[in-house]
């Protein structure tokens, strides 16, 4: 391979190890916040590993970007498994997990993100496959039918949500371990910025990443997500360092006010405020005012702004809150 110095004066090899750098913890030790859940998770890891059993089957809810994936890749790394991953969607006819489940090894882990989403036929193919870990295979139909029985290794299956209460209860009831991952607080987001800093040799000054971690929505993805902009920001306007008033700037070209709301989750309450006097309205009609999806507003709109106290879920809809509208300059 050539060496020679590219424009930004790296290296050809220090720049394509700047462009695979993965922010994405790899050992528990490496995840930060979620201290709970990192704890029991080590417990439960420890105990299978001394009864050299592979673990059990767990499930991680809560609301999109805080580290379920992570997780499930963490706990594959700590037990030296093999991680193989799908998603809800993906898996429409039990033929789909056939095909996964039939080569999968003695304690690997299978990852079916966006679990809610499987289909009730994948979901009824599935239990006998976590239960007893054998799977029954239909073959051909009519006269000519026959069901095969095959046995499975014993593996661990990680599903991850961002909506338990759309699971089924067969399928809720089949995982061992539950765990609900939180929002962030600040200091854990700006702990989680540090590390993503250093990865990417950011250069930033005091304060700065506290100032993005307090706008992060208590959410990891988002906090690496506006350092990334804020950092293409001082690279272009600036000198690539992190200053305070950078950081600012560069938050407001990407819309994201002191509180760390985006243009959506304002329209949101603006819509609610304006078109339905407040509320209460039905999510599928915001959604419809809004021309968004109504899974969107569920799973990234709604959460963060119930968790502040700017919308109320009642039996007759959503209701924004005074400090919602005093927020939003609607009050
Ligand atoms: P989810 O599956 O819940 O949507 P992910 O696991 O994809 O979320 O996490 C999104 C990003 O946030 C990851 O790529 C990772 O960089 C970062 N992240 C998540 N959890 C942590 C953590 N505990 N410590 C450090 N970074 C994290």
């Amino acid at each position: 391979m050539t060496i020679g110095r590219t424009l930004s004066g790296q290296t050809l090899d220090e720049q394509e190890e700047s462009y695979n750098v993965s922010l994405r913890p790899k050992h528990l030790a490496e995840c930060l916040g979620q201290k709970t859940v990192k704890e029991k998770l080590s417990i439960a890891i420890t105990a299978a590993q001394q009864r050299c059993e592979p673990l059990e089957h767990m499930l991680f809810h809560g609301p999109p970007g805080l580290g379920k994936t992570t997780l499930a890749s963490v706990v594959a790394t700590e037990m030296g498994a093999t991680l193989r991953c799908s998603s809800g969607p993906a898996l429409a006819k039990a033929g789909d997990v056939m095909g996964l489940l039939t080569n999968i090894g003695t304690g690997d882990v299978l990852f079916i993100d966006e679990i809610h989403r499987l289909s009730t036929v994948v979901e009824e193919f599935l239990y006998p496959a976590m239960e007893d870990f054998k799977v029954d295979f239909t073959v051909d139909s009519g006269l000519h039918a026959k069901t095969i029985n095959f046995p499975l290794k014993r593996f661990t299956l990680i599903g991850a949500t961002t909506r338990v209460g759309l699971l089924s209860a067969p399928l809720r009831s089949r995982f061992g371990i539950l765990y609900h991952l939180e929002y962030y607080s600040t200091d854990e987001l700006t702990e989680i910025l540090h590390r993503t800093a250093e990865l990417l040799r950011l250069e930033c000054q005091e304060g700065t990443l506290e100032q993005i971690a307090g706008r992060s929505r208590g959410t990891p993805r988002i906090a690496n997500r506006l350092l990334k902009r804020v950092r293409d920001y001082a690279q272009v306007k600036g000198t690539g360092v992190l200053s305070k008033d950078i950081v600012e700037k560069g938050l407001k070209m990407e819309q994201i006010d002191p509180l760390g709301l985006d243009e959506l989750d304002r329209s949101f309450l603006r819509a609610l405020i304006r078109v339905y006097d407040g509320g209460p309205a039905g999510i599928e009609a915001i959604a419809a005012t809004l021309g968004e999806e109504r899974d969107t507003l569920e799973d990234v709109v709604e959460p963060y702004l119930l968790q502040i106290g700017f919308v109320r879920r009642t039996k007759r809809g959503r209701e924004v809150t005074p400090q919602a509208r005093a927020h939003v300059g609607l009050a």
